[in-house]
């Protein structure tokens, strides 16, 4: 392309959205900022369209479907958390444009659909992990991957096997080891649900069935994941655990983006470790692979589940080991749906409704 990209990010003020505004500033010949939504008028970004307010509100979602289907615009960076990310997603990739996806969500509810829009130019992934298969499958043909094996870095109690996780606070799920994220994310990496939410991204991104997918723990976060292929070889993608690196592999693909971020030397790497996983003590992976073998909305289920649980546990509501726990209760009580969007949709608002009396029992 001989001009800029133009990209819209959904999502400016969040954690994702910030360091994406960061590298189109540094990239002005090859990035240009076409448009964003923030929750309130905090950026001083000049675009095309800057766009205040809630998923939700009829005016800010007209507005933003204007934005992510205008002929100038060539990339949507989707960054809004959870299932408000969903319907604009599928807006602009019936458009036509190139969808960089933060937001793991939107595959876990609604794979199929997702990538069924996207036909033949695919999605590309911003989540580290697939960030890191997706370059180590350029230019390999699909059927001689044998494996996946997404790295997980264990999150803040996966060391401490003795811990008590009745009892861990707020704060101690919040300071995550390796990386600086939301708070979300932060507790679904302690819960290791990160993983199993991930493992359902890996699985509609890449076409490759669960049981092929492998999940290791690996405390540096250094290499982001591994594809093993069938003659027996490894690739893997390393780099520092700084998001801008798989934002600006997004961003700028096919081409990369000098000094994206430092590289990675090395002689610094003494002692990477990689560890099995222990379902017993965190069976959230094992969880969300029923969960998407089982289809019928279960996924959009153990998503939304997993949603409420966190904030009841960041809002002191609930104990950190009852999350996973609570996930499973209604994943058992859900009856069933189908897998359209209405159908998706309302798995969702089902599981909201059903854990919103019982959360509600537990607040009292
Ligand atoms: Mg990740």
């Amino acid at each position: 392309m001989t001009r800029p990209a133009n990209v819209a990010i959904l999502g400016a003020t969040g954690s994702i959205g910030r360091q994406a505004l960061d590298v189109i500033d540094r990239n002005p010949s090859r990035l240009k900022l076409f448009g964003l939504t923030e929750g309130k008028r905090t950026s001083a970004h000049s675009a095309e369209y800057l766009i205040q307010g809630q998923a939700g509100d009829p005016d800010f979602d007209a507005r933003v479907e204007t934005m992510v289907t205008d002929p100038r615009c060539d990339l949507v960076l989707v960054a809004i958390p959870g299932a408000r990310a969903l319907r604009p997603t599928l807006a602009a990739l019936k458009a036509g444009k190139e969808i960089a996806l933060a937001t793991k969500e939107v595959l876990v509810m609604a794979g199929p659909l997702v990538m069924k829009a996207a036909g033949e130019r695919g999605v590309r992934p911003v989540d580290s992990e697939h960030s890191a298969i997706w370059q180590c499958l350029w230019g390999e043909q699909r059927e001689n991957v044998r494996r996946l094996v997404i790295t997980a870095s264990g999150g803040p109690f996966w060391s401490q096997p003795d811990l008590d996780l009745d009892r861990v606070t707020v704060e101690q799920a919040l300071n995550h080891p390796r990386w600086s994220m939301g708070p979300k994310v932060t507790i679904d990496s302690a819960t290791l649900m990160n993983k199993g939410l991930e493992v359902i991204e890996a699985h509609h991104l890449f076409d490759i069935p669960l049981d092929q997918i492998a999940v290791s723990i690996h405390p540096q976060s250094v290499v982001h994941s591994v594809v093993e292929f069938i003659d027996g070889s490894l690739k893997a993608q390393l780099g520092r655990p700084d998001m801008r690196l798989p934002i600006a592999v997004a961003l700028a693909y096919p081409d990369r983006l000098p000094d994206a971020v430092p590289p990675v030397r090395l002689e610094e790497l003494t002692g990477l470790e990689f560890h099995a996983l222990d379902e017993q003590r965190f069976p959230a992976v094992r969880l969300a692979r029923e969960a998407a073998a089982a289809g019928q909305g279960r996924p959009a289920v153990l998503n939304a589940a997993n949603e409420e649980a966190v904030s009841a546990f960041l809002a002191g509501e609930l104990a950190f080991s009852a999350i996973i726990p609570t996930v499973e209760r209604a994943l058992a009580a859900f009856p069933g749906g189908g897998e359209d969007l209405d159908d998706v949709l309302e798995a969702d608002r089902w599981t909201r409704d059903y854990l919103g009396s019982k959360l509600g029992r537990l607040r009292a």
